[in-house]
């Protein structure tokens, strides 16, 4: 029995084997007794006919043995019992017929696992190919080998593209089926994929992705002249930040020149109105721009673009720099100590103070250059050093960990 590791010597006297049989990721439990010798074959029979009448599975042959399935092994043989018969009466031994019985119930097992998947996915299948019927094939990117995910795309009132993925879970239809939020500013998120979860509740209608795709057709509609207005800044400016915008970003900030930045915070709701704005770059630059700002503000006109309307408040004749325009030296909003403009998530954001330097770092480019250097001194987390550009008096504090 040495193919049968999960089968254990029960005892000696007859000599019984109890344990399991390892078929498909199941342990299914038997009893084995072996022939001993041939005149104890009628107290193994009596044995055996005492067993029998519990009602459970029961094979003998003599010079095999007797076999003991419980209810679970005779569930899954029922009606294979004398095909099983046949084959032990033609085995030499035990061992043989065990492999045998285990060939038979891995068929039986596998046949009945098919049956079930096929079931499933037939259902799941035709459930599937009508919503996507409904909705039309022609809008349908993008669909899974097994039908599991779908990519629909739907444009906005200015023809930009957007993508809407659902997903068919294994249960569908009694489990219902699940829409990706789009990507659309934050503040709406919540509103949108509530409605669209209670549309996709529908999901008894054939129709159901239909009506889930058209309500977050008609969201998008209220968004389009937000994404004119960020579309206008990405294409006519030089954004720094967000380094890859989505959809759902209302803040950019743009190079203004001369080592300074804007951040500009686009209300979705209101694309068209004076954003909230923020300029960042050396003090004195900041003060000209931002009293620029405050005295054109009566010009800001809601016909036009925020960014042409920035461009006029801020008296920009040549408009924004974009990377066409300016070249990065000139622009100089890099990190003058890593050459870099986002570090570990930050920006350059200590200026040098000398007027004629101004010179952007990293607080902790400049908090490392500074300490590694024995001129400068600390006074609680505060370093006084040398600007690395201009030898002019600069101080950081201490990056926050
Ligand atoms: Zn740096
Ligand atoms: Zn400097």
């Amino acid at each position: 029995m040495q193919s049968f590791p999960l089968l254990l010597e029960w005892s000696t006297d007859p000599v019984m084997y109890h344990g399991f049989l390892s078929v498909m990721d199941r342990e299914l439990e038997i009893w084995i007794e072996l022939p001993y010798t041939a005149n104890r074959r009628t107290e193994t029979d009596n044995n055996i006919k005492s067993k029998s009448t519990t009602g459970q599975l029961r094979l003998f042959t003599a010079n095999v043995g007797v076999i003991f399935g419980t209810d679970e092994l005779q569930k899954i043989l029922e009606g294979h019992e004398a095909q099983l018969q046949k084959k032990m009466d033609e085995a030499s031994n035990m061992e043989e017929f065990l492999a045998e019985l285990v060939d038979t119930l891995e068929a039986i097992l596998s046949s009945k696992k098919t049956n079930a998947e096929q079931q499933r996915s037939l259902s799941y299948w035709t459930h599937v190919i009508k919503q996507l019927d409904a909705l039309g094939w022609e809008r349908v990117t993008n669909l899974n080998k097994d039908l599991s995910q779908a990519q629909i795309e739907l444009s906005d009132a200015s023809g930009r593209k957007h993508l809407l993925t659902v997903d068919f879970p294994p249960g569908y239809p009694a489990v219902p089926f699940n829409l990706k939020p789009l990507e659309i500013p934050e503040h709406d998120i919540q509103r949108l994929s509530q409605t669209l979860t209670s549309k996709s509740l529908s999901l008894n209608q054939e129709n159901g992705l239909l009506a889930a795709v058209e309500c977050a057709e008609k969201q998008l509609r209220d968004f389009t002249d937000f994404w004119d207005v960020m579309q206008d800044i990405d294409d006519k400016t030089w954004v720094v930040d967000p380094e890859k915008p989505t959809k759902a970003d209302c803040m950019r900030r743009c190079v203004l020149g001369n080592h300074c930045t804007i951040q500009i915070v686009i209300d979705p709701t209101s694309p068209r109105s004076m954003p909230e704005t923020r300029l960042i770059g050396p003090a004195s630059s900041i003060e000209s721009m931002r009293t620029k700002l405050y005295k054109n503000v009566s010009l800001w006109d809601k016909m036009k673009l925020p960014r042409e309307n920035l461009e006029a408040l801020l008296e920009l004749p040549n408009g924004f720099p974009t990377p066409v325009t300016a070249s990065k030296e000139e622009i100089n909003i890099e990190c003058g100590i890593c050459y870099s403009f986002r570090y570990e998530g930050q920006i350059p954001d200590q200026l040098c103070s000398n007027i004629k330097c101004q010179q952007p770092f990293h607080r902790a480019c400049l908090y490392d250059w500074l300490r590694n250097l024995t001129t400068t001194r600390q006074s609680f987390n505060t370093l006084f050093g040398v600007c690395p550009y201009c030898n002019e008096t600069i101080t950081t504090t201490a990056p926050r960990a």
